[in-house]
């Protein structure tokens, strides 16, 4: 039998700015892949507009703890 990760659903990072000033979160999306889409819903429960994320963004905002506790609560 195969050994394959027994994933249920893929998903990948985003990070989304916070809408009331500086600063944001990295947050879990359901999906292979950012389709461009304006808006999504975050693995946590968020609703996040998104928008192609800088380089800055990526290493500065912090990851989403909600998103990483849900997706480590998955099988
Ligand atoms: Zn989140």
């Amino acid at each position: 039998m195969p050994t394959t990760r027994k994933s249920s659903g893929r998903h990948f990072w985003l990070p989304v700015p916070d809408s009331g000033g500086p600063g944001g979160t990295r947050h879990a999306f359901r999906g292979p892949r950012w389709d461009g889409s304006a808006t999504d819903t975050a693995v946590c429960g968020e609703e996040a507009a998104l928008a192609q994320p800088s380089e800055m963004d990526w290493c500065t905002f912090p990851t989403c703890r909600a998103c990483t506790e849900t997706l480590k609560a998955e099988p």
